[in-house]
């Protein structure tokens, strides 16, 4: 709140700041409630391959189901979560979750394809985050190439040796790396060159203007080209019509994802659609 001249701009910002404290704080409590009582659950959108259709992979996306104030998006509760260190403990139930699920799948028959996992910065800078994950999949008996961490680029932004070295440890014990929502952050190219990823999300904030907005349709191409000169694949999120699709594949762009193929949907939904004819029989591959 900019300072004005009227000079009682000063009491209204501290009555909003109380505001929100209030919120945030109440918000705090209320999600560590929701830790203990299991109000959480994960759901997962399907990744494709943009030429064969074939699905390739899922995203697993939280979910919180408010007992008295209904659906809660982790556009909301994440940002609280990341700030009180909540996301530590939760990002554990994540991942747990995860790899449980892949193993129920594994049992029921399902191809190998991975799990991406959102982890925030706050995650990634934790001394034990690698340490925590190795145990995780070693309970599960996975091996880390059925799970890949997605990070934004403010993530790794201001190159803090520990998120170098746990990206690196990451890397190591096989976990694929994609940066989430890229073109939205202020990444440099030597990041990108420094840190040992395999994809590049492009966020879709470009893709949703694709068909009417020339600067759009510049980042794309740009990032398609980066991916392509880093040897990285490429994934479009929040694809929704066919005209962004073909346009995409035009482009060269590798995978997609979005309401035009499905929403994030629940387990059961996943394991359907690998039962449809064209996901019948697992491909040989999962192509990354
Ligand atoms: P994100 O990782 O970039 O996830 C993509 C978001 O776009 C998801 O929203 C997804 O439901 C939505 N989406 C996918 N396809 C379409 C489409 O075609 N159209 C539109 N309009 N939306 C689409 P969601 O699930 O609400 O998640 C929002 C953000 O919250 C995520 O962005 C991610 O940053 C964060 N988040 C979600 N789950 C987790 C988690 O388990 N851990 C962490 N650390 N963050 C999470
Ligand atoms: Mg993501
Ligand atoms: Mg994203
Ligand atoms: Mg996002």
């Amino acid at each position: 709140q900019a300072k004005n001249q009227e000079g009682n701009s000063y009491q209204y910002c501290t009555q909003d700041l109380t505001a929100n404290a209030f919120k945030f704080f109440s918000m705090e409590i209320s999600l560590k409630q929701a830790l203990k009582s299991s109000q959480f659950h994960l759901v997962y959108q399907p990744q494709f391959d943009i030429s064969s259709g074939r699905m390739i992979g899922v995203e697993a996306l939280i979910r919180w189901q408010h007992p008295e104030q209904g659906y809660i998006g982790p556009d909301v509760f994440i940002p609280v979560a990341e700030s009180s260190g909540l996301i530590k403990p939760l990002g554990d139930w994540i991942i747990s979750a995860a790899c449980q699920q892949i193993k129920y799948w594994d049992e029921q028959g399902l191809p190998a394809f991975p799990i991406a996992i959102n982890v925030s910065r706050r995650q990634l800078v934790d001394h034990r985050f690698c340490e925590n994950l190795r145990d995780t999949l070693h309970f599960y008996a996975l091996p880390g190439s059925r799970i890949e961490i997605e990070i934004t680029e403010s993530a790794i932004i201001d190159n803090e040796e520990i998120a170098y070295q746990n990206l690196r440890k990451l890397h190591e014990m096989g976990i694929y790396l994609s940066i989430d929502d890229f073109g939205t952050g202020h990444s440099s190219l030597i990041n990108l060159k420094r840190f040992p990823l395999d994809k590049l999300k492009i966020d879709r904030d470009f893709v949703r203007d694709l068909m009417i907005d020339q600067n759009d349709v510049a980042i794309i191409k740009a990032t398609i080209a980066l991916a392509r000169s880093f040897n990285l694949k490429v994934i479009a999120e929040g694809v929704e019509t066919q005209e962004q699709r073909d346009y995409l594949r035009d482009q060269g762009c590798d995978q997609v994802q979005g309401y035009l193929y499905s929403k994030p949907v629940m387990p059961d939904v996943i394991e359907q659609l690998w039962n449809t004819p064209q996901h019948g029989t697992a491909p040989s591959s999962c192509s990354h």
